[in-house]
């Protein structure tokens, strides 16, 4: 299998998946990096579910989540490499808990000196 963006081979455990499509995980932080051409379906939705119940901030999310949140408070920013040593947890289960942190528009990736690093949102409601 090849990313679908810049074709670099990737094995099944490095694929990263997005809107049908499959990336590698540089292409993919570039592409759920840009608000753009994120998923706004997806960002709308999580975003109305919230409204409805009156959630902001963190508030209904797993408890995981919080504690991603919150780490990523104190740290400022992280690698997905540390925060998976940091909770002890499967790079692809931590993808998912990211994948509703970034639809909540709480979590945002960026690249810097070749790293992929999480940080929060800079609009985010607390
Ligand atoms: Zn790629």
């Amino acid at each position: 299998m090849n990313c679908e963006k810049c074709e670099i081979k990737l094995s099944h455990e490095e694929v990263f998946r997005h809107g049908g499509h499959n990336y590698c995980e540089d292409c993919y932080v570039d592409i759920v990096s840009v608000p753009k051409t994120c998923d706004p379906m997806k960002v709308r939705s999580a975003k109305l579910t919230r409204e409805k119940f009156n959630q902001k901030g963190v508030e209904g999310l797993l408890p995981v989540q919080k504690k991603l949140y919150k780490y990523l408070e104190e740290n400022g920013k992280a690698t997905r490499d540390e925060i998976a040593a940091e909770f002890k947890l499967d790079p692809k289960e931590l993808e998912k808990h990211f994948a509703v942190l970034r639809h909540c528009e709480l979590v945002r990736g960026f690249k810097q000196d070749d790293q992929v690093y999480l940080t929060l949102m800079d609009t985010c409601s607390k």
